[in-house]
């Protein structure tokens, strides 16, 4: 039998920043779909992002719960309209695989508009997609690998950590172990573990002992959940706390381009040895003052000289990297 492990990647010191398709080629098809991850990786994708959650029955599911729950993203209201809860949302955490396997998986609606949170995306009145566990999504990654020759890494999410474990479920050492199945244990493999909560962070790299990529995601705001200080860790002090535990940030955009002028957090974080990742570009809601997708990718890679960029639209990042590369 063929040997898909181990996925190593080549570091160099002066490495070429990188593609992260967030969720998938997120822009086009679905978020966190199979046609999604497919088509991220047929785009040249460096990374593919997987948010992952937990079922009722502890399998680490592909999903994004971060603001919005499965209601958003699936018929899940219409086939089980008994088991909201009293916030009168739809928790994956409330639904074993099985019965998360019946979902309709369409693209992400407004909740509170009642309309298409990106109106000119997939029709989200077309659905029919499913959802992947986060074993399938690797299997079907390794898949693309081989049959391509092209590696593509992964860059797996642990969603709100605390409030599993407020619920009785521990996510992180359930994540670890499908990891470490499909061959992502050390830094040499194509893997970026990330995670907004401080505390979490913490956990994995001493008593859950992970040892590969970790990548520290920060809000745009003062604080979060999970013991997460983000204003102190824009601090040069909260930097360099943070360079002994990560091996870089995933600020949001916003952190590191204001207007139309780059902040100089980005450069802070170099100068403390941290990768810096942000989060997202998304040619159709780009930020305030900026004009074009090409004049943000400028802003980010050329004069902040970020690493690696999280895009809905991994074509438009991977392109323009090409082109600058030639010049
Ligand atoms: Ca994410």
């Amino acid at each position: 039998m063929k040997n898909l492990l181990p996925l190593l990647f080549v570091v160099t010191a002066a490495a070429q920043p990188v593609t992260i398709a967030h969720r998938g080629a997120s822009g086009y098809v679905p978020e966190h779909t199979r046609e999604a991850k497919v088509m991220a990786h047929a785009m040249g994708a460096e990374f593919i992002e997987q948010d992952v959650v937990l079922s009722k029955d502890d399998v680490p599911v592909v999903l994004d719960l971060h603001d919005i729950h499965l209601d958003t993203t699936s018929d899940v209201a219409t086939r089980f309209p008994d088991r909201k809860r009293a916030d009168g949302r739809y928790y994956a955490l409330d639904f074993t695989l099985a019965e998360l396997r019946q979902l309709s998986m369409h693209e992400r609606m407004d909740h509170k508009k009642g309309t298409q949170a990106y109106p000119k995306r997939f029709p989200a009145s077309t659905g029919g997609f499913r959802i992947l566990t986060l074993d399938e999504e690797l299997e079907l990654i390794a898949g693309l690998n081989q049959s391509t020759g092209r590696v593509a890494g992964i860059y797996p999410e642990i969603k709100q950590p605390a409030w599993h474990r407020k619920e009785g479920h521990d996510i992180s050492p359930i994540v670890l172990r499908v990891l470490a199945k499909h061959g992502y244990t050390s830094k040499q493999h194509a893997c970026y573990l990330q995670c907004f909560e401080h505390d979490e962070v913490k956990r994995l790299r001493g008593e859950l002992g992970w040892k590969g990529r970790l990548i520290m995601l920060m809000g745009g705001g003062k604080t979060g959940v999970g013991g997460s200080n983000f204003e102190h860790m824009r601090t040069d002090a909260g930097l360099a706390e943070l360079a002994k535990l990560v091996d870089g940030i995933g600020p949001s955009i916003s952190s590191i381009v204001s207007g139309n002028q780059i902040t100089d957090l980005a450069s802070r974080a170099h100068s403390h040895g941290l990768e810096v990742h942000p989060y997202t570009l998304r040619i159709d809601d780009l930020p305030k003052g900026i004009a074009t997708p090409d004049e943000l990718m400028h802003l980010l890679f050329d004069e902040a000289k970020v690493d690696a960029l999280f895009t809905d639209f991994p074509d438009v990042t991977v392109n323009w990297l090409m082109k600058a590369t030639k010049h």
